[in-house]
């Protein structure tokens, strides 16, 4: 799957070529292609901002270079275009998932006080928010979207297992984990782990996330798939 992000921080995607991502990186899994939007500035000091009309305060990023940019990578096969912005979407992981079957995926990044609307108009499919709150651009949100996304496409995560079993990825919150040592801090690890009874142990991991959903995240409950064991297991609690 590949990425193409529109941005006047490329420098700030270093993070994303580290761990998990930078082995699916390497491997060619996921393509990451930073494109600096001030590389289409035509203004001989690389402006992308100007004041915005009607007065007000802030700047506002320039549609031309952000056109310019995006015509760079949209090629024939016209990729979706995302827009990270606090109006969008909420991302979530199912949001993530109808995502990660995208071959090509445009991501804009706003920055200042964001974007000539004209081009959000002309070129964005869809805004996307991290959350509730305003940051000073996209490129931290993109980041996070791009490694949801990324660990939902087959061949990224050694073992699709994990991602299953992983919080919000079933409609429940993941059971607790332990590893060594044994003991720690006069704090033992729970017996079923240790016997190797594989019937025992994926009973007690459905129990443990059932109960950490219904003590952190009740909401989740309701649109979780439950199966008539999951129900009778949480009357109990
Ligand atoms: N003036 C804009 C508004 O009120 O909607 C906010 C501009 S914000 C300071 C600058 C850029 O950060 C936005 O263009 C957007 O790309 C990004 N951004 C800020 N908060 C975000 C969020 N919660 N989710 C996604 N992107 C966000």
């Amino acid at each position: 799957m590949k990425f193409s992000v529109l941005t006047l921080f490329p420098e700030m995607f270093g993070v994303l070529k580290t761990s998990v991502l930078g082995r699916a990186v390497e491997k060619g899994i996921i393509e990451l292609n930073c494109v600096n939007i001030r590389d289409f500035s035509k203004d001989k000091h690389r402006r992308v901002d100007d004041y915005p009309y009607g007065a007000g305060g802030g700047m506002v990023m320039q549609p031309g270079p952000v056109y310019d940019a995006w015509q760079s990578v949209a090629g024939e096969d016209r990729p979706l275009v995302i827009y990270m912005s606090p109006q969008g979407r909420t991302l979530d992981q199912k949001l993530a998932r109808d995502l990660s079957r995208e071959n090509h995926v445009v991501v804009l990044c706003g920055h200042y006080e964001g974007v000539d609307q004209r081009v959000l108009d002309e070129i964005v499919d869809m805004e996307v928010s991290v959350g509730d709150y305003v940051l000073t651009g996209g490129e931290l949100p993109a980041m996070v979207m791009i490694d949801v996304i990324s660990r939902m496409v087959p061949g990224v995560l050694d073992s699709e297992e994990t991602a299953s079993e992983e919080s919000h990825y079933s409609g429940l919150l993941e059971y607790p984990q332990y590893t060594r040592p044994p003991e720690f801090m006069g704090r033992g690890v729970p017996e079923v782990l240790l016997g190797g009874n594989h019937r025992e142990i994926v009973k007690w991991r459905r129990e443990r996330s059932l109960e950490v959903t219904w003590r952190k995240r009740p909401d989740m409950l309701e649109k979780a798939l439950l199966t008539d064991e999951d129900r009778a297991y949480l009357k109990k609690l």
